[in-house]
């Protein structure tokens, strides 16, 4: 299955693209994880990527193309994904359509996870995640049994610096002009599901599953 997560920040693509890798047997790939791993290598092109992440900005696609291109080359990539996080505007997803063709595929489906803009700051100010296994919670609604201590591996819980309330207005509003014209580009195309995004994560990806047709 090759598949896109659309939806704004906040909107749950992370915790529902990990629960679906099992389902899917395909592997998540987040462009955000993939930039913050640069980041944390402080690599050149992560050096270069933080500024604009910073601010909540589009990080420049001459960074995320490439570097997403390598990721879908790699072997367990080879049969299906999960994209979460890319493509972000219409150019990039004018972009992956042409890497799909040059190997003979395509995508098979697009879901949209949509969620209203004011739940979205709500959510995402109270997002945690663990530095070590990835795992997230919400201080309100999925708080860990030890606060700032990951429930799965023990791991440290940190904020995303992206996620403080100002870079989360920011994000949200370049949701708004490059990011969302996606759903018109893939409503064309015949591929896009829209599901409703307020729930528990459980209900959410029974949503999405049924979007793809598994019960
Ligand atoms: P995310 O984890 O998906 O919320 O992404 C965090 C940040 O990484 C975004 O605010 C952007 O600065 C950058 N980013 C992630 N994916 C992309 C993309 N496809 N194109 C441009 N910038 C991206």
């Amino acid at each position: 299955m090759r598949l896109v997560l659309l939806g704004p920040p906040g909107a749950g693509k992370g915790t529902q693209a990990r629960m679906l890798e099992i389902k899917l047997q395909a592997p998540q790939i987040a462009s955000g994880d993939l930039l913050r791993a640069a980041v944390r290598k402080r690599t050149a092109l992560g050096l270069h990527a933080k500024a604009f992440m910073d601010k909540g900005a589009l990080v420049p696609d001459e960074l995320v193309l490439g570097m997403i291109e390598e990721r879908l080359s790699q072997p367990d990539a080879q049969s299906g994904f999960i994209l979460d996080g890319f493509p972000r505007t219409v150019a990039q997803a004018e972009v992956l359509g042409s890497m799909l063709a040059r190997r003979k595929e395509r995508l098979d489906k697009v879901v949209a996870i949509m969620v209203p803009d004011e739940e979205i700051v709500k959510r995402i100010s109270g997002r945690r995640t663990c530095r070590v296994c990835g795992a997230m919670y919400h201080v309100i609604y999925d708080p860990p049994r030890n606060m700032n201590m990951c429930n799965k591996c023990n791991g440290e819980l940190y904020q995303r610096e992206d996620d403080a309330e100002d870079t989360v207005r920011a994000r949200v509003q370049v949701y708004a002009s490059s990011t969302s014209p996606l759903l018109d580009y893939y409503g064309q195309s015949g591929l896009l599901a829209k599901i409703h995004g307020i729930g528990r994560a459980e209900e959410i990806e029974r949503r999405i599953l049924s979007a793809l047709g598994i019960d």
